[in-house]
């Protein structure tokens, strides 16, 4: 890979016997894997692009279990990276060869559903689906909806503060989660926030969610869970450029109109959609809107049609409405497969995200056509339209010598347009591996000072992660002093990479 880690420390591998055999007393049974052919399902994430295997996968099943590896891996100084489904697409679960990876799919309960209150509490390792699934027989659901759902545990949620294609209308993780319990690296058990709407001091929940298994592990959270709406309908509108079909999304908005869901393809991602679920995708259009409103039937109705007019005065050459909950799903099908859709492409495709403001979309899609052409590699686009969130998929082929750097090289491009046109390096799937030593083409020196200072108050000796997020390792007691003058960097002896 070209990717650089953290070397290995070579005393901890030394004692890899002995951390072995400690881990194996605290989690008795079958709940330490440590054999090579049985660490390699362990050795990437949805970052499949990288590899490494674990020096020890082990997998708790009680909070006091957490605590007390986090305790023991603290003392002796051996590094931890928690890991829930193992589908983060920036790399954040991605294993180190001196580290113990904690695996949290045994956390798989679903503990209370209040429904009077509005909340469910639930262990890190449920699925994002599961919670709905828990709630829906009584007209209830988890608004947050990534595409895997289906896979992803709630704890990896709030640590990459997921986002899905009803957060536009409902909101994030960060929105829909009240309290976690929380295990820090030195074994201390906490609970932040709570079934409570709000909680004394300061807002740490608001620090947990999208910390990346940075500050500590996530043992159990208390999320919100909604009633159903009463009905819900899509749009299927299909534009001959991108730029009219990002002016009907602005004016979407402008109107005062919020959506459940607001989603665009681009030419190449409708085709490999169509091509894979086959739910009669208009193949004519360069770009194609799915918009969703929900609410009581009068309202949605009267949506519907506020929405179809702003499409039509923006060119729409087709437009369909869903007439039932079944043409509804199928608009979504394509959409929420568009991602195995694009993989059927080419062997490999390397899913970048970032986000925009919304107006910035035509020549954002424009820059991004010329790179594709100066990378030689093609790029499907799909975007959570209403966030100006966007999700280039660029297609390579890892066995071909080469198109992997080439494919980091033009995400990396895509990023760095992203920032270049006012908008953000990350949209939703966190900066883990993937966007870590772009961190400066956004932050300055001060900004990631400042934010590793605040790591060093949950994790002072860097055991939790390490290798993620920040793109250099300063040791915590030197923070204060981290100058760089004049391209010297001082410390030489630190770990960089
Ligand atoms: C096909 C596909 C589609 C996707 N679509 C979306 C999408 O629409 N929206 C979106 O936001 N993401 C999407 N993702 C990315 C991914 O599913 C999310 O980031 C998800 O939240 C990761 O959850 P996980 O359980 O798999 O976490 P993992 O991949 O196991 O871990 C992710 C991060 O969370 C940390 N972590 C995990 N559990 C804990 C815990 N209990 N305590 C502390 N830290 C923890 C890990 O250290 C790591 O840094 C998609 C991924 C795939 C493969």
């Amino acid at each position: 890979m070209s990717l650089k880690m953290p070397l290995p420390d070579q005393r901890v591998l030394a004692r890899r016997d002995e951390i072995i055999t400690t881990l194996r007393r605290i989690v008795p049974g079958e709940g330490v894997i440590d054999q090579p052919h049985e660490l390699r399902p362990f050795e990437s994430d949805g970052l499949t692009a990288y590899r490494q295997p674990p020096m020890v996968v082990v997998l708790p099943e009680t909070v006091e279990q957490v605590a007390t590896i986090l305790a023991y891996c603290h003392k002796n100084n051996v590094k931890v990276v928690p890991r829930g489904s193992g589908t983060s697409l920036s790399g954040g679960a991605l294993p180190l060869a001196d580290a113990v990876l904690l695996g949290m799919g045994k956390f798989n309960r679903v503990l209370e559903v209040d429904y009077e209150d509005r909340l469910a509490v639930v262990q890190p390792g449920v699925t994002n689906l599961a919670i709905t699934k828990a709630v829906e027989g009584e007209g209830f659901y988890y608004a947050p909806d990534p595409s895997s759902q289906i896979a992803c545990s709630i704890g990896g949620n709030v640590a990459e503060n997921s986002g899905g294609v009803h957060c536009l209308k409902y909101g994030l993780t960060t929105n829909n989660v009240l309290g976690v319990e929380f295990v820090t690296m030195e074994g201390e058990i906490l609970r932040i926030g709570g079934k409570a709407l709000d909680a004394p001091g300061l807002d740490l929940l608001g620090i947990i969610v999208g910390s990346e298994g940075l500050l500590g592990v996530v043992t159990e959270v208390t999320v919100r869970i909604l009633p159903k709406p009463e009905t819900a309908r899509a749009l299927l509108i299909g534009f001959p450029t991108v730029e009219s079909a990002g002016q009907c999304v602005a004016d979407t908005i402008a109107a005062g109109i919020i959506p459940a869901g607001m989603e665009m393809m681009d030419r190449p991602a409708i085709h490999a959609a169509e091509a894979f679920v086959k739910v009669g995708y208009p193949l004519d259009v360069e770009a194609l809107l799915i918009v969703e409103l929900d609410g009581p039937g009068a309202e949605c109705d009267h949506l519907i049609g506020e929405v179809e007019a702003i499409a039509r005065k923006n060119g729409a050459v087709t437009l369909r409405a869903s007439r039932d909950e079944a043409e509804r799903l199928a608009f979504w099908a394509g959409r929420k497969a568009a991602f195995p859709a694009v993989g059927r492409l080419s062997p490999d495709y390397y899913c970048m995200d970032g986000t925009i403001p919304r107006g910035k979309l035509p020549r954002v899609l424009q820059r991004m056509n010329e790179l594709s052409a100066h990378y030689g590699l093609g790029v499907a686009n799909v975007f959570h339209a209403g966030d100006g969130n966007l999700h280039p998929l660029i297609l390579y082929d890892a066995n071909k010598p080469g198109e992997l750097e080439r494919a980091e090289d033009f995400g990396a491009d895509i990023l760095r347009l992203c920032v270049e046109v006012g908008g953000v390096l990350t949209g939703e799937h966190g900066v883990g591996v993937e966007k870590r030593d772009l961190m400066p083409d956004m932050f300055s020196e001060g900004d990631l000072r400042q934010q590793q200072r605040l790591k060093c108050a949950f994790d002072p000796e860097l055991l939790l992660n390490p290798g993620k997020v920040f793109p250099s390792l300063h040791r915590c007691a030197e923070l204060g002093r981290m100058h760089v003058h004049r391209g010297q960097l001082p410390f030489p002896e630190l770990p960089r990479f």
